[in-house]
């Protein structure tokens, strides 16, 4: 390992950090410009994009510290059981990275997980080093986030959200079985227990701030965490089940949703087979739901499928409005913007612009047309001064009308 250029380490522990989720979205098709012809690559390790705070889309230095492990969770292809090209930075290594690729304008920031090596206090203490001097030594402004490890002392925890913009605790599987089973060397009640601790800090360091302009700053862009998808036999239900239950007992800023892969030399406790990606794009969509759209827990597990499972082919807002039918049509012209919200098609933006179009002028199918992607989907869940659905709302078939088309799979897609 000692003859690794910092190129091979970077490759390697890049590479690692794909399975970290920090943005919403995975799985596209594997296209790269080796060899010439045409330019760009969707391969490439390294650099991921996330949302900052104030809503702006930031890249970030994605990478391990080390792919090393002492644990052996049986989903994570680092696991030490794993045979799997190890590499190790120091902190000074990824200080000098973050530093250059900044410099070159190629990122906004750092994303640092890592492998446990030795002890989870002495890999936490190596996080935070990079983190303590980034911003000591070298002033560094840009946006942190730091994988933190639950079982590591919570004095060292807390040392990394005075650095960092975001924290992370990965509770990585949905149910306390699962956890148990995939990650024995893990524990759920330590994982709420160092949630609920950054938590108390975020809130403390919040009131502190009100009353002393110089009070420390701990983790202003809050907390997230990560829950693994289609590993374990954990539902929908269960996964939505659990955000929510995250949501309001840690008041986290995000929950991600990462489908499990299969992995190299995969334990045999495993799925052999990936779910299908847009499984995890229906918990995101439903994750929306609950935190913008005001939907309850139940009201999406109602979406939900006899198994448990949300519908793969239709999003599910439009799976809850197919059976709940009597809450539809709804006037654009009258109803809440709650009731708006509920609409399938009906978006935040295009129900703000309904709600202040409707303050000038009665609106018309058109005028909602105009202020929609497809009126479409919308049409059969609403009423406006020259439309009614008649029975439309009601059709048997109204769901297969309005499931998307199946697209030809891609052979050879990720
Ligand atoms: S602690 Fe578990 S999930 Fe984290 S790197 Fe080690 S084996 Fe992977």
């Amino acid at each position: 390992m000692a003859s690794q250029t910092i190129i091979q380490k970077l490759r390697i522990l890049a590479d690692a950090a794909k399975y970290d989720a920090s943005c919403a979205s995975s799985g596209t098709a594997k296209k790269n410009s080796l060899g010439g012809k045409g330019i760009g690559s969707t391969e490439g390790m390294g650099i991921c994009h996330a949302y900052a705070p104030d809503g702006r889309c930031i890249s970030l230095l994605k990478v391990l510290l080390t792919n090393h492990c002492i644990f052996d969770c049986h989903y994570c292809i680092n696991r030490k059981s794993s045979n799997v090209e190890r590499a190790r930075f120091t902190p000074q290594e990824v200080v000098d990275l973050t530093l250059n690729f900044y410099r070159r304008n190629y990122i906004e920031g750092l994303f640092l997980s890592s492998g446990i090596i030795r002890n989870s206090n002495h890999t936490m203490e190596q996080l935070v080093e990079v983190a303590r001097i980034l911003r000591e030594e070298h002033d560094f402004r840009g946006y942190i986030h730091l994988k933190t490890i639950p079982e590591a002392d919570p004095e060292i925890i807390h040392q990394a959200g005075l650095y960092a913009d975001r924290v992370s605790i990965n509770v990585e599987l949905p149910t306390d079985s699962g956890l148990t089973r995939l990650a024995p060397d893990k524990n759920a009640r330590q994982i709420e227990g160092a949630l609920a601790k950054t938590t108390s800090d975020i809130v403390e360091a919040k009131d502190a701030k009100k009353r002393f302009r110089h009070a420390p700053r701990f983790a202003p862009a809050g907390q997230s965490t990560q829950m693994i998808v289609g590993a374990d036999a954990a539902t929908d239900s269960d996964i939505v089940g659990k955000a929510s239950t995250l949501y309001n007992s840690f008041s986290l800023r995000r929950v991600y949703y990462s489908a499990f892969s299969p992995i190299p030399d995969a334990s045999a406790v495993l799925p052999l087979k990936r779910p299908p990606l847009i499984r995890e794009h229906r918990l995101y969509q439903s994750d929306w739901l609950m935190r913008f759209y005001g939907y309850k827990p139940g009201e999406i597990v109602q979406a939900a499928e006899k198994d448990g499972n949300l519908p793969l082919d239709i999003d599910p807002k439009l799976a809850w409005a197919l059976k709940f039918r009597d809450a539809f049509p709804v006037d654009v012209n009258r109803a809440s913007r709650e009731q708006l919200l509920r609409v399938p098609g009906l978006g935040t933006t295009s129900v703000k612009r309904i709600l202040a179009a409707r303050r000038h002028r009665t609106l018309r199918l058109d005028d909602v047309a105009k202020l929609t992607l497809s009126i479409t989907k919308v049409r059969p869940f609403i009423v406006t001064c020259d439309w009614r659905p008649t029975f439309l709302t009601d059709r048997a078939d109204l769901r297969s009308m309005l499931a998307p088309k199946q697209e030809q799979l891609e052979l050879f897609a990720a």
